[in-house]
Formats: C-alpha cells, structure tokens, sequence
C-alpha cells in the first residue's frame, strides 16, 4: 500500500499519511518521539457512527470495519522509512470504535504481538457497554494491549452517547494498564465539580490523561482555559497519576478527534 499523500507537521515531528480504500482517503498519523519512539496511530474503521460529542467524525452515518490487512498495511506502510531499532507503539486511536470491529483489532494485534514482542499496543474506547468492554479486556489482557478509556466526565452528562455505570468496576479490575482519557472542553467538563467527581468515581492509583480539545470545522466546542486549576484539584486529592499531554500535529489537523475518512466522490463533488 502507497500513501496518496504525506503532511508533514511545521516541527516535523508529525506526518498524516492518506491512503486510498475503498472511495475514501484514510489517514494514519506517525509521531516521532523526542524519547526516540514511534507512535503510529492507525483507524480501526471508515467513518464512526458511535457519535460522541466533539469528535470530528461525530455526525457521520455510515460506517465500515477495515479489516486485518487493510489496518496492517497502513501501519507497515506509514512506518517503512523509520528505522527498525526506534520503539514503537502501535495505537488504535484513529478513527473508529475498536470495540465495533473487535475480531479484526483482536486479530492485528495478534498478528503484531507475534513479530514482536517489545512493540507496545494501545487502543482507545468509548466502552459502549460493561458486557463488551469486558469482552475487549478479557482478549487484549494476554496481549498486552495498554486500554485509554474515554472518559471526559464522571457527571451525567451527553458527551459520550454510551455510559454504563458497570464500566469504571470493569476497568479497575484491569487498573495497571487502564488510562482514563479527559479532554477538557471549555464550560462544559473543566469545572470543579467535574474535577471532585472523577476524584470520587475512580480508586486510588488510577492513571488519567488530561488532553487539550483541538476544535475542529463546524465543532461548537473550544479548548478549556482553566486546564491548569483543573489538574491542580485532581493532584490535591494525592489519588491518581497524572500526564498533561501536549497536543501535537494540530498544525495538520492530526490531532486527537481530528482525523476522519474523507470521502472521495462527495468531497470532489462526484455524487
Ligand atoms: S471518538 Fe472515536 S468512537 Fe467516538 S465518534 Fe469519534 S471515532 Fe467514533
């Protein structure tokens, strides 16, 4: 598989890497780590109708599964010209709910864990519900696979469209490669009560990723200005480890929730 096109960031630490499947131009996202790792962040599926809130991808209706070699292709494609000696860290957080094409994630990471087993796995979920997030942890467990939950709020609040209240019990027992993924939207999750509830919802230990919003075209939703004041509750509480990431590839739109399947016919005005 050849890239269509390749977008390199401004610092040239990220690359968006269009490829042609099926009628749309897919994209796969490459970072290269000032720790000297790659991390390749690859779709799971053509659109998403899963639809949570601030996603890109959002009100799309329409979705297809990629299979296994669609996903390794574009993952051995999008890496070729890294050397073989970098780390990597292969991670289905492009577009697309694994947990909705689970047998072929199950079975990339399968065929990826087999050539090597010091690549790193990851994959984000919305969870959908606690019978198939179970499903989802119970077969990455033996593969090693680090789980980023998409959680954003522990108050009832339409962000994410799937919540179930088994979810957090779910995932504690799986703690030691959970992460629990909260974008901060401005007035609308970054307040203190969002803040005391995620303090009284997860256990002790729990590790949470504060990761800025990266607005997108039409998206009514901006970055949260009281990040800081934000962290600064969640470490007073001395409960949880804590990263603040650093949005990268927003410059060409590669950030989190910014990358979707662009559909060839309808954007070039062929239907
Ligand atoms: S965040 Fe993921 S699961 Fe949610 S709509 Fe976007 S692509 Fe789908």
């Amino acid at each position: 598989m050849k890239p269509i096109s390749i977008i390199i960031s401004k610092d040239g630490i990220s690359k968006k890497y269009r490829y042609l499947i099926r009628g749309y131009l897919v994209e796969v996202l490459t970072v290269m780590h000032t720790d000297n790792k790659l991390i390749v962040c690859f779709p799971t599926m053509i659109k998403c109708k899963v639809g949570c809130a601030f996603c890109v991808s959002t009100k799309s209706t329409m979705q297809l599964k990629l299979t296994t070699d669609e996903m390794y292709s574009l993952i051995r494609s999008s890496e070729k010209d890294i050397p073989e000696n970098i780390q990597r860290l292969y991670s289905a957080m492009g577009e697309g709910e694994p947990i909705n094409n689970l047998t072929n994630v199950i079975n990339l990471f399968t065929k990826l864990r087999n050539e090597s087993e010091s690549a790193k796995l990851a994959l984000s979920t919305t969870g959908i519900d606690h019978k198939k997030l179970n499903k989802l942890l119970l077969q990455t467990e033996k593969l090693n696979v680090k789980i980023q939950y998409s959680l954003h709020s522990c108050l009832p609040y339409d962000l994410m469209p799937y919540r179930s209240k088994h979810n957090l019990e779910i995932l504690n027992k799986h703690k030691l490669r959970v992460e629990y993924n909260v974008t901060l939207l401005n007035s609308i999750n970054d307040s203190y009560d969002h803040a005391n509830a995620i303090i009284n919802s997860l256990s002790e230990g729990s590790r949470i990723k504060i990761t800025p919003y990266n607005k997108h075209d039409g998206s009514k939703y901006d970055m949260s200005t009281k990040t800081n004041e934000f962290v600064d509750i969640l470490r007073k509480s001395n409960k949880f480890n804590i990263e603040v990431y650093q949005t990268q590839g927003q410059d060409i739109k590669a950030s989190c929730g910014q990358m979707t399947a662009i559909d060839i016919k309808e954007t070039y005005g062929l239907k």
